[in-house]
């Protein structure tokens, strides 16, 4: 090791000190378990590794629980999502190893709240920068789902952030904004009882790399994967998500696949210029997305709430989606949409157009996908007759199976006080709604 190399390790060793000093006395102030945000980048593993190191430090000493939280948003960069599950796996059994009180937990969005979900299920169109709706639903609702869960059984939390002043301008800016108590803690303006403390705040990104070229990784990995991660692919961090005043996690190292958000996905196209050119499909498929918001005759005339603009996909379209990302998934072998985001699909297809509630599903089965279907929603023979009695009248059968599905599903009695008034409501939309679409359709 050159004197050069030496001069800066120990001053960086200083820094570690003193932030192994300050960690163990907050860990020690207060019963409040702590909730490390761990995104797989560099500055969340300088945390996490500073904290494993604190606690086998502190052996039977540590008896407070650690939490180490990271999020997937089941549309990752399919190498970075793989890296962070097996870290988390190995972190988790290192800890069990040492006997340390820590426990991982990996989040996700639910069906509803997932890309393909909302996208393919409900026809929302790809996110962007005017109408990002998915780091709310991907990111934030899960991550905070189970920092609840943890403040309902304990009280109270302490997040701790890789957050630093170096890393970018916005962020200092918010960081000095906040107001520090004399532990160096912030109450976490949006989640109740949740405070945030973030022990590297002062680092510099040398500091960082420093801190990961020397110390050993605890839990037994090594950091190859990181340094290269850093050097095939550009962008910023991205840290795990708690609230919307966190800078844009689109075009960062840990963004999703399908990001429309940025321009252009620095991170992916990293990879791909680094040699994995099996991810060039993934690049192609997002920018086919991107056309697709804006593309005529692909998207309602008719927004959700009835005023006339853009508004969700069409059925047709919804359906061209899906069956190309089936047709993806088979050609680059790797999972990109989910079983229970297939049904889910199936499910507000069937609410929506899909009135005999199959088209997703043999969509799927084409691909060799056997999604659980949603139940049956009119028997066999009696939807023929339904048909056959519709085509008589001159009316739309697929109309009058809505009406009939929503008798049954949202209104099995109209006892209820309101009820009926509820019913004739949900029966005025759904007929508008059809009369807007056969609109749209003749106009076509
Ligand atoms: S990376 Fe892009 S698509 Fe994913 S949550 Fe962030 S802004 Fe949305």
């Amino acid at each position: 090791m050159s004197s050069e190399q030496l001069a800066v390790k120990s001053s960086s060793s200083s820094l570690v000190d003193s932030a192994l000093r300050d960690l163990e006395s907050l860990y020690h102030a207060d019963s409040r378990p702590w909730v490390v945000a761990f995104s797989g980048g560099k500055d969340s593993t300088v945390i996490l590794q500073l904290v494993f190191n604190m606690l086998l430090a502190l052996g039977k000493r540590a008896t407070k629980k650690v939490f180490v939280l990271s999020s997937d948003t089941q549309v990752e960069a399919p190498n970075v999502a793989e890296y962070v599950v097996s870290a988390l796996d190995r972190i988790q059994q290192a800890a069990t190893d040492l006997h340390l009180p820590l426990s991982t937990i990996l989040v996700r969005p639910t069906p509803a709240e997932s890309y393909w979900g909302k996208l393919i299920g409900k026809g929302y169109p790809p996110p962007s920068r005017w109408f990002r709706w998915c780091t709310s639903n991907m990111k934030i609702k899960p991550s905070r789902r189970a920092i609840e869960e943890i403040t309902l059984k304990h009280g109270s939390v302490i997040l701790l952030l890789g957050t630093r002043f170096a890393e970018s301008p916005q962020r200092g800016r918010t960081m000095q904004a906040r107001e520090i108590n004399s532990r160096g803690l912030n109450p976490h303006h949006e989640i109740p009882n949740a405070l945030v403390a973030t022990p590297i705040a002062d680092w510099t990104t040398d500091d960082v790399w420093e801190y990961l070229s020397y110390s050993p990784c605890p839990w037994g990995a090594d950091h190859s994967f990181l340094f290269a991660l850093y050097r095939q692919a550009s962008g910023g961090e991205c840290p795990v998500v708690f609230d919307l005043n966190t800078p844009s996690c689109g075009g960062s190292r840990f963004g999703c696949w399908t990001c429309t958000v940025v321009k252009e996905d620095k991170s992916l196209q990293g990879f791909i210029r680094s040699g994995q050119d099996e991810l060039q499909p993934l690049v192609d498929f997002r920018d086919w997305l991107i056309v697709l918001r804006d593309k005529p005759g692909y998207r309602s005339e008719v927004k959700r709430n009835g005023n006339i603009g853009p508004g969700p996909f069409l059925p047709t379209a919804r359906q061209e989606i899906l069956e190309r990302l089936l047709a993806l998934e088979e050609e680059v072998k790797l999972p990109l949409v989910g079983d229970a985001e297939l049904a889910y699909i199936q499910e507000e297809w069937s609410r929506e157009f899909d009135f005999q509630g199959n088209l997703a599903h043999k969509l799927a089965a084409r691909y060799g996908r056997d999604i659980a279907m949603p139940e049956a929603r009119i028997p066999h023979a009696e939807d023929e007759l339904l048909e056959q009695a519709a085509v008589e009248c001159g009316l739309n059968p697929d109309l009058i199976r809505q009406l009939l599905e929503i008798r049954r599903r949202d209104f099995p009695s109209l006892d209820k006080w309101g009820a009926k008034a509820q019913f004739e409501r949900a029966v005025g939309d759904l007929v508008t709604k059809a009369a807007q679409q056969a609109e749209q359709t003749t106009q076509v």
